[in-house]
């Protein structure tokens, strides 16, 4: 617990860090100041509905509604972004001209996506989804889009494409590298989602590039290296880039994210913290520094930096990693990270539906990736939790669901 009387906390970001930062903050007792700077005129919001519900009125979804700041006192400031850092007065400079002192100060500022480099980006019906508003957009679009070219076959792209083939629309996903997703599942997750997504009427052309949008105003059709497409809607989704330069700035140890220590503060400057998508961290579960984009991640960094702002005993950020990606009926589940691994060993549910991955680094179990089979996806976080490691010839022939329950008859492990 602090004294009133400190300039208290200025959380730079509107989004699911952010939130976690300021709600933690308060639950844990912090009376001081507290202040979010958000860029966005909307109430933090949701991410994960903008590229799943794009078609939906579920588009919306706000995390709290305004009266959870008011009657915690947070001094949520929606559209006035903080435009520089003076780390030696600790202070923040906004848009509208405001300098705001801090004690401490959270970057929680996310990441953009990485634009589009081809001809023809900039024509109307081109989008990017990164915001409510994008979303909006898209969904508005989505309504008359007869053929629809996803730019980007990643978590994003592959959400957008079920998205467009349940309004009804032709839908072609073209990707740059051989394969899908191939940041961040393995090459047999990936065979198999691919093949769910051709059945579901979704053409792939992996492999390729595209060259250049073309059309007057609105888009006709996209000239790929292996032929044309004709489009009246171009989404794309080819990855994203932290919004770093705040910290760069102002003389911040910045590379591809704002580098912090295993307590999340910035290496450069100890009263500053950097959370979710825009922090660059070490991480029990990877080798080096580590970015990772996920609600997980920015919840629990944020929860853990709040806490320790609020007077509890430091501790190191070691939280498992999980993703998750809904791409129409399809659910992709990811525990652990799949970095460096060797080893990959496939088993099948009770049904066609369900598949589970599993990784090995050393004969230990490092990453679970599962379709449609959220069971074993939890019995994965809880055992990766545990000290006690899974190595292969555990598991052989077998599921994560069936070791724990072996485990438990055994009275080993929880
Ligand atoms: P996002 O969060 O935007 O979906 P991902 O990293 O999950 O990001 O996926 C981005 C995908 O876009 C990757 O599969 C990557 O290979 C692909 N990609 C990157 N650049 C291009 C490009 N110029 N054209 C098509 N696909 C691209």
């Amino acid at each position: 617990m602090t004294s009133a009387s400190t300039a208290g906390v200025v959380v730079v970001g509107g989004g699911q860090a952010g939130f976690s930062v300021v709600s933690t903050l308060r639950a844990s007792g912090y009376d001081s100041p507290v202040t979010v700077l958000a860029a966005e005129p909307h109430l933090p919001y949701q991410r994960p509905p903008l590229s799943k519900k794009a078609h939906t009125d579920a588009v919306r979804a706000e995390l709290v509604p305004e009266s959870f700041y008011r009657e915690r006192d947070i001094d949520l400031r929606l559209g006035d972004a903080a435009i520089s850092v003076d780390t030696a007065a600790r202070t923040v400079t906004t848009a509208s001209g405001t300098h705001i002192p801090y004690e401490h100060l959270v970057l929680a500022t996310g990441a953009r996506n990485r634009p589009l480099p081809a001809p023809g980006a900039e024509l109307d019906s081109v989008h990017a989804l990164r915001s409510l508003d994008d979303a909006l957009t898209i969904g508005q679009a989505l309504t008359t889009a007869r053929e629809v070219v996803v730019v980007g076959g990643g978590f994003i792209g592959l959400e957008l494409a079920q998205v467009a083939r349940a309004r009804g629309a032709q839908v072609t996903v073209v990707e740059l590298a051989d394969r899908l997703l191939s940041r961040a599942v393995s090459p047999q997750v990936q065979e198999h989602l691919r093949e769910r997504h051709e059945q579901a009427g979704v053409r792939i052309l992996t492999g390729t590039a595209v060259r250049a949008i073309e059309g007057t105003k609105h888009v006709r059709r996209v000239v790929t290296d292996r032929g044309v497409l004709p489009a009246d809607l171009v989404v794309y989704g080819i990855g994203a880039a932290p919004r770093d330069e705040l910290a760069r700035d102002a003389g911040l140890a910045v590379d591809d994210g704002v580098i912090v220590d295993a307590h999340l503060r910035s290496i450069t400057d100890p009263r500053v913290f950097a959370v979710g998508d825009c922090a660059r961290h070490p991480h029990p579960y990877a080798e080096g520094l580590v970015r990772l984009e996920s609600v997980q991640n920015a919840t629990d960094q944020g929860a853990l930096v709040g806490r320790r702002i609020a007077g509890s005993t430091p501790v190191p950020y070691t939280s498992l990693p999980w993703f998750w990606s809904d791409q129409g009926d399809i659910k992709l589940q990811i525990a652990g990270l799949r970095m460096n691994t060797d080893d990959v060993y496939l088993a099948t549910g009770d049904s066609p539906e369900r598949l589970a991955a599993y990784a090995f680094r050393d004969d230990r179990l490092v990453a679970v990736e599962t379709l449609n089979w959220p069971a074993e996806h939890l019995a994965a976080r809880r055992l990766l939790e545990q000290s006690a490691p899974v190595c292969a010839a555990d598991l052989a022939g077998s599921t994560l669901g069936a070791l724990t329950r072996a485990r438990r008859a055994a009275g080993v492990g929880g």
